[in-house]
């Protein structure tokens, strides 16, 4: 069984006075026991919401870090630091990471390895633009993203991940990939994990991401290999981020 998994991405939003607003409305309601939820908010908000939630069962992590343990790379946040300051789980590969600050699949992989490193799930992210779709390499293009890095992991370090498909052309826009095109492409990456091992496909957790919102995502939390969802715009009110939970 794969427990689903409910990630907020925060992305560079929000404030300390929405820390406290979700800290105090997730600490009034029962989540669903057999779900994970967890918000990954921008550094400055990390311990914050460590405290601010920590009564609850949610989990926080960031939206990137260095590929670097440390040093003269001013600006930059490593993995030690994330987990210092409570994060648990960390995007790597997001599509803005990718095509606004040119984050190859080399980079990604570097990102991973040094998430792995301090102990923190790395929750890859792959998807397809509009042009690759079109072009019909949707295929291609997301299984290209995947094996670019489970092609490097040992078995034991591949378990330890999650993978979120995030069909480009879907983030941000409002437009949401049909769960029956959501379920082909989850089905594809199962397969391609299923070539490294069988117990690793099955045992995945596989999210979508792109435009989920309360009123489409339990047909896309229905679908067989969907589970869970990596969540944007939606997760920044508490209502709407809760409703997509309670829908898990
Ligand atoms: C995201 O940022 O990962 C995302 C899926 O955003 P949205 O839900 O706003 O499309």
């Amino acid at each position: 069984m794969r427990m689903p998994l409910i990630a907020g991405n925060w992305k560079m939003n929000g404030s300390l006075a929405l820390v406290e607003e979700f800290g105090r409305a997730f600490a009034d309601i029962s989540l669903p026991v057999n779900v994970e939820v967890a918000l990954m908010v921008p550094f400055p908000f990390l311990e914050a919401a460590g405290r601010a939630l920590g009564e609850t069962s949610v989990t926080v992590g960031a939206q990137t870090l260095s590929d670097r343990p440390s040093g003269a790379f001013t600006g930059e946040v490593s993995a030690a630091m994330l987990r210092e300051c409570g994060a648990r789980l960390v995007l790597v590969g997001h599509s803005e990471r990718r095509t606004l600050f040119g984050e190859d699949d080399a980079a990604v992989l570097a990102r991973v390895r040094a998430a792995l490193a301090e102990e923190l799930t790395p929750v890859l992210c792959v998807g397809e633009t509009l042009e690759e779709r079109e072009a019909e390499r949707t295929e291609a293009v997301v299984l290209g993203q995947v094996e670019a890095v489970f092609d490097a992991l040992d078995e034991a370090e591949r378990a330890r991940l999650v993978v979120a498909y995030e069909p480009v052309w879907a983030i941000g826009t409002g437009r949401t990939a049909s769960p029956e095109q959501a379920q082909a492409v989850h089905a594809a990456i199962r397969g391609c994990l299923a070539r490294y091992d069988q117990t690793l496909a099955d045992g995945m957790r596989l999210l979508y991401g792109g435009s989920m919102k309360a009123d489409n995502a339990a047909e896309l939390l229905a679908q067989s290999d969907i589970d869970g969802g990596l969540v944007g715009g939606a997760s920044l009110k508490v209502d709407d981020f809760l409703a997509i939970c309670q829908s898990a």
